[in-house]
């Protein structure tokens, strides 16, 4: 029996916060610490917005946190446990009976043009820029390479996990988070006989790196996840696979494409 340091992360929903209060004492009388600041499991009670939460809550431990989503709400991307199987998610954590799996992160750099430090971000599903006031106008390069030159509402960069959030109501493709990539989705984009662009989203290996190019005066917001920076001035954003991994802990291995059908169609009978 392995004696852990765990943090719970939850919504103010009823039933979260209930099933936290049962997870804390169940967690304790089972030999384990709450222990909020520097935890080894990191459990979440909510939905796929609260893992989200809680993974940028303990993102400067990513390499010392394992992530655990419970789901008091329909079953998420990110939470695998119900809130009834408390007792049963406590014994297999504690004898770390199910193997750890790790998924693809998305690095982000913001670079200014005023010689600012640049900011850094991980984004577990996406990262999207788009324009404030007008059309947004971006230079998509690939590696060092200019791809194409966007003009439209702005456009998305996803993991494989983020796949099946934004980065699909805007047509793009669901990917299996085994695949080490990132992916970039054109947001309402112009195409016409005067602006071109490639149209169809494109996966990108973890040996390339793009950078959107913007140009000088506009205001524009790049999110992260579920956050937002909204600021003048920005260079340019780049964005590779991130050479960190988010780890899950006791994660009970449906399948992803059945996962996918249960998510998105349901029962075909
Ligand atoms: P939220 O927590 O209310 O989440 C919005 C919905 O997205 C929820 O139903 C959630 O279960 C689902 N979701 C989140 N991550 C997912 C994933 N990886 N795969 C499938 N579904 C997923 O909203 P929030 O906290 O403001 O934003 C979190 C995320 O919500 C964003 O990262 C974005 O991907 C997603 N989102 C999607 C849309 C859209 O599809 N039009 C709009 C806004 C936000």
């Amino acid at each position: 029996m392995e004696n852990l340091k765990v943090a719970l992360v939850y919504n103010q929903v009823e039933q979260s916060v209930l099933a936290a209060e049962k997870l804390k004492k169940l967690l304790v009388a089972s030999g384990n610490v709450i222990d909020q600041e520097n935890p080894d499991i990191v459990i979440s009670i909510g939905g796929d917005g609260t893992l989200l939460s809680a993974f940028h809550l303990y993102i400067h431990r990513l390499d010392h946190v394992r992530f655990l989503g419970v789901h008091t709400g329909h079953l998420g991307f990110y939470t695998d446990w119900r809130d009834y199987e408390l007792e049963e998610l406590v014994e297999t954590l504690c004898n770390n009976q199910e193997e750890n799996v790790s998924y693809p992160l998305l690095d982000v750099v913001i670079r200014y043009r005023d010689g600012r430090a640049d900011k850094h971000f991980f984004a577990l599903n996406e990262s999207t820029i788009k324009s404030l006031h007008r059309t947004m106008v971006a230079d998509v390069y690939i590696k060092e390479e200019l791809f194409e030159r966007f003009r439209g509402d702005g456009v998305s960069i996803a993991t494989p996990t983020g796949s099946t959030a934004y980065n699909k109501s805007i047509g793009g493709a669901v990917l299996h988070p085994s695949i080490e990539a990132i992916q970039l989705t054109e947001i309402a984009s112009l195409n016409n006989r005067v602006f071109r662009t490639v149209g169809s989203p494109l996966v990108i290996s973890k040996e390339d790196w793009l950078e959107i190019r913007l140009p000088q005066g506009g205001e524009h917001i790049v999110t992260v996840d579920q956050f937002s920076v909204q600021q003048a001035d920005i260079a340019s954003v780049y964005y590779r696979v991130a050479p960190d991994k988010i780890r899950f802990a006791s994660y009970r291995h449906m399948d992803f494409w059945h996962r996918v059908r249960e998510a998105f169609i349901g029962d075909l009978k």
